[in-house]
């Protein structure tokens, strides 16, 4: 019975931590199981859906080594040599992250980097179970419960140890705080984002330039557009929540139409606006999404419960950190837990190793929204950024 294992451990989601930890536990001669609340998504893979990038760094690069899935996420990952900024009276500039193209990041899909994380996972010998939702825990007991939505069965799980990579809305975390009255705080952004897409050229190629992270800084609103491997760009439009019509700000309470926001394409992303067929359509389809940082100074309870990635430090996109982050949480977790057998003291160890590094790259999170969107157009800053190049 897992229970008896000394070196058993729950996971709860097989999100982008949840894999990649449950790879490198197992690896490591774990017993791990798995619990996902959403299906597998590698019996989805048919109907693709929409395709989310995220922009992958040397720091999960490094992660993704240890697990050995470096080269199977890179098989299909893009290029992007800089941001390529264009301007409002129509000029494009390439402000390139390095000297050469040993100092880039990547543009990867995230289904399929979840699915390869997954296939790992289980090759490596975890037990995934999808359709199982965490809602709640009785700590005393040291037993879960989960709810399959698809017949709302319920099910008890004996754990010595819960590990909540469920993300940003963590349930877990929430059970965390209830015990030990710890609830952290989320301070959302007063902006939120909605997924567009560019579709490939009739021939099948890019329709801008591929090797590159497309920004539209407008002042306090811009777009942005990393590439996929089919050829798309998924493109992301920030606006404020509330409209400052003084100011010329659009907000998403004055963009609320696929007609609107096609109408503030045309006069402030025009060259954007003719490459996104489809923008009514997504647009009034696809979900806003909200964004914001969660400070939480606890991350463990004793022995019986630890957070990693999203659902211990969430935070705004603008970096492109927080799945690098997440990455790095479960290298130094295994590591942690690979030192010594008392798990309460490898969990401090874990949380007094991460906490600094996750707040300071929250930090620059929120420092770099305000760079995008305001900077990397104004004519003094790329100046000092061409003469700190040279
Ligand atoms: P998630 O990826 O959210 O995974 C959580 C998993 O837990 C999911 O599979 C979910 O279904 C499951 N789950 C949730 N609740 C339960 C439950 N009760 N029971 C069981 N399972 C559950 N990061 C970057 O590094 N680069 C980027 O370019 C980047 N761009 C981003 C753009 C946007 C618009 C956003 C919103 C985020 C971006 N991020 C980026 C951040 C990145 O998406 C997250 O940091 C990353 O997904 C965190 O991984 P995670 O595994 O902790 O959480």
């Amino acid at each position: 019975m897992q229970a008896d294992n000394p070196r058993h451990l729950t996971i709860i989601g097989a999100g982008l931590a949840g894999a990649l930890l449950a790879t490198l536990l197992a690896r490591r001669g774990w017993q791990v199981d798995v619990h996902e609340k959403r299906s597998d998504p590698r019996e989805r893979d048919l109907e693709r859906g929409r395709s989310i990038n995220l922009a992958l760094a040397e720091r999960g690069r490094h992660a993704l080594r240890q697990a050995d899935a470096d080269d199977a996420v890179m098989a299909q990952a893009v290029m992007m040599r800089g941001r390529m900024v264009h301007f409002a009276d129509g000029r494009t500039d390439l402000q390139r992250y390095g000297r050469d193209d040993s100092e880039v990041i990547w543009s990867v899909h995230r289904g399929e980097l979840n699915q390869v994380l997954l296939d790992i996972a289980e090759r490596a010998g975890a037990k995934v179970h999808f359709h199982q939702r965490l809602d709640r825990v009785d700590f005393d007991r040291r037993i879960a419960f989960f709810g399959d939505e698809r017949d709302d069965s319920q099910r008890e799980v004996q754990f010595q140890t819960l590990v909540g990579a469920d993300g940003a809305g963590s349930v877990l975390r929430g059970a965390m705080a209830a015990e030990t009255g710890t609830e952290g705080r989320t301070d959302f952004l007063d902006h939120s984002y909605k997924e567009l897409e560019i579709p490939p050229a009739a021939d099948g190629s890019f329709r801008m330039e591929a090797n590159a992270l497309h920004i539209w800084p407008r002042g306090r609103y811009m777009c942005i557009a990393l590439p996929n491997d089919e050829s798309t760009f998924t493109v992301t439009l920030f606006l404020p929540n509330q409209a400052d019509p003084d100011a010329g700000v659009p907000g998403f309470d004055t963009i609320r139409t696929g007609a609107e926001a096609r109408a503030l394409f045309e006069r402030e992303f025009p060259d954007a606006s003719r490459l996104i067929p489809e923008l009514e359509r997504d647009f009034d389809h696809n979900p806003t999404g909200i964004l914001g940082t969660l400070y939480l100074d606890r991350w463990h309870l004793d022995d019986r419960a630890v957070l990693v990635g999203d659902a211990a430090h969430a935070m705004v996109p603008f970096h492109g950190q927080g799945m690098n982050c997440a990455f790095e949480d479960c290298v130094a977790l295994a590591e942690h837990l690979d030192r010594t057998p008392d798990r309460a003291a490898a969990f401090a160890a874990f949380q007094a190793e991460r906490l600094p590094n996750a707040r300071a790259i929250q930090h620059m999170a929120l420092e770099n929204y305000l760079e995008m969107r305001d900077r990397v157009d104004d004519d003094d800053y790329l100046l000092q950024r061409e003469l700190e190049r040279r």
